[in-house]
């Protein structure tokens, strides 16, 4: 299986050894799943674009099985929907690496590259990850507008674009400058287990985009 990142210097190798219960997880899939992607999973989108999504990690049956973020569950049906209503896509999304769908303007990164079980990294492998956003944000020379997709990627999104925790709160559609002027909107995770629950509903998702769109574009 071949995917490309549009941010090839930055991306950890196929064998990142920095999180050993990740890298034991990813053995243990890759024996379960040969034919799985099973490795850290790329960025994904436009490398000139204006805005980012920082997201949590890979999904098992989405990005860790077809290698590209949100791809192949339900998170990215959510998203990838929501792309495709505000311009930001072209192509037709059909839940695969090789399905042809590019982005406009936007780009997509994880906080934690690798599949952790339960979806749920632990606080040294969010850490041990984020050099590596780090190095992708700082790749993007156009990206002013970031939206974290909950609280993990809040956290790591402030902390990689300069600004301070205790005074950037998470809350779903909250703002916040950070020191140089870009500008960070968070979001709920679009995650089955969040739209089931209606903590959030795609018009809670789409004015997200839309007040993304509006920061990037002023
Ligand atoms: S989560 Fe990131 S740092 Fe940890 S093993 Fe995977 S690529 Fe390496």
């Amino acid at each position: 299986m071949t995917v490309t990142s549009p941010l090839p210097a930055t991306e950890p190798p196929r064998d990142c050894p920095r999180c050993p219960r990740l890298v034991d997880y990813r053995h243990a899939c890759r024996a379960e799943f040969p034919d799985w992607w099973n490795a850290p999973v790329p960025a994904f989108g436009d490398p000139a674009a204006r805005i980012a999504i920082v997201g949590l990690a890979p999904g098992k049956h989405g990005a860790n099985r077809t290698g590209r973020p949100f791809t192949g569950d339900y998170a990215g049906d959510l998203l990838f929907a929501t792309l495709a209503k505000f311009g930001l896509s072209e192509g037709q999304y059909d839940a695969r690496a090789d399905d042809g769908l590019t982005l406009r303007d936007i780009i997509i990164l994880n906080s934690v590259k690798c599949l952790p079980p339960q979806n749920k990294p632990q606080p040294d492998e969010i850490r041990a990850c984020r050099p590596f956003l780090a190095d992708g944000v700082a790749a993007l020379p156009n990206a002013r507008t970031f939206i974290a997709l909950g609280q993990i990627a809040h956290q790591s999104a402030v902390k990689i674009l300069g600004g301070k925790l205790p005074k950037a709160r998470f809350a779903h559609l909250a703002e916040h400058r950070m020191p140089d002027g870009r500008m960070l909107i968070d979001s709920y995770h679009c995650s089955r287990y969040n739209t089931n629950t209606g903590r959030l509903t795609a018009a809670m998702f789409e004015a997200v985009f839309a007040r993304a769109l509006e920061l990037s574009r002023a």
